[in-house]
């Protein structure tokens, strides 16, 4: 037990060290001016146990907005409610086009492909409020009891900041309603929408945080926020479409169930063993973090862990 600890640790540092090239690399997301004003040259990781020890390097004390990252814990939360009704509304296939693309959303009459693009996760945020009552609230509590920081905050001026200028979700929202698959209205949707994809962890909490994706749906409490067979497939969407229209490339460089985010993070899952979160605020063409990519790349290669 305890040479594992050290082990883990040295692998840590190992990426660190393998990283460095990269860090500062890539462009931090301008679509959302907040975002514009986060320093390129920061990088964290962190790395939890299933046993939940962690181990961290570089800037993983450091809060950065977790964007499309919050999609997989408003996922686990409907799935955890209903595991099939959701299906009618979402599909489960990868997009193959940008994230906030809205061309298969008119083809497909209001479904969107997958719940890991903006339309998707607008529809899970519009299941979250019909469910639950206030979408953000019930995320950030569960942020809140799984990643060690019971003061889990959105970052209010990042969502208002995307609020402004959120003119494509708000077309895609429209669309979806207009196709009658949103059932609360456009505006609160948004709202909601916008405030999750704000809140902002570190390194070390967003590890914590995703570790039940680790554990078959087993929280931190030890008690259970989705069945095993969700927490299973919730990591095969992961893999098949967290990473945007670069899953593909994702899959073969890395192998692990992996969500990206426009903030610089991305959460990845090695079942029954680890939780892993990345972050470097600058982005690559397709919106994940280059140096958070070549991070989670770097630790499958030293130590052979992947799904492969
Ligand atoms: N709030 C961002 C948007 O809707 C999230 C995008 C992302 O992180 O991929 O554009």
């Amino acid at each position: 037990m305890v040479k594992a600890a050290v082990d883990d640790q040295d692998v840590v540092r190992n990426v660190l060290t393998a990283v460095r090239p990269f860090i500062g690399r890539g462009k931090v997301a301008d679509y959302i001016p907040d975002l514009a004003r986060v320093d390129p040259h920061q990088f964290g990781f962190a790395l939890a146990t299933v046993d939940g020890e962690v181990h961290t390097a570089g800037d993983a004390t450091t809060r950065f907005s977790l964007q499309s990252i919050i999609k997989v814990f408003g996922l686990a939360l409907v799935l955890g409610r209903d595991s099939d009704a959701i299906w009618k509304r979402v599909h489960r296939e990868p997009a193959g086009t940008p994230f906030n693309s809205l061309v298969q959303l008119e083809m497909e009459r209001g479904i969107p492909r997958n719940p890991f693009i903006n339309a998707g996760a607008l529809v899970i945020t519009d299941q979250l409020l019909t469910d639950r009552g206030d979408a953000f609230d019930a995320v950030r509590t569960l942020l809140r009891a799984e990643s060690g920081n019971p003061e889990v905050q959105a970052d209010t001026v990042t969502a208002t900041s995307e609020a402004t200028t959120g003119f494509r979700n708000a077309a895609m929202a429209n669309l979806i309603a207009d196709f009658g698959n949103l059932h609360n209205p456009v505006d609160r949707v948004l709202d909601h929408y916008f405030r999750q994809c704000a809140l902002m962890l570190n390194c070390d909490e967003l590890a914590r945080a995703a570790l039940f994706l680790a554990r078959d749906g087993i929280r931190q409490d030890g008690s259970r926020i989705l069945p095993a067979r969700d927490a299973k497939r919730i990591n095969a969407i992961m893999l098949t479409c967290g990473t945007y229209d670069a899953a593909g490339d994702f899959a073969y460089r890395i192998g692990l169930p992996c969500k990206s985010g426009v903030g610089g993070g991305i959460v990845a899952i090695v079942p029954s063993r680890y939780a892993l979160a990345a972050w470097g605020p600058g982005l690559d063409q397709k919106g994940s973090s280059v140096a958070a990519a070549a991070a989670i790349e770097a630790f499958v290669s030293l130590t052979g862990c992947s799904i492969f």
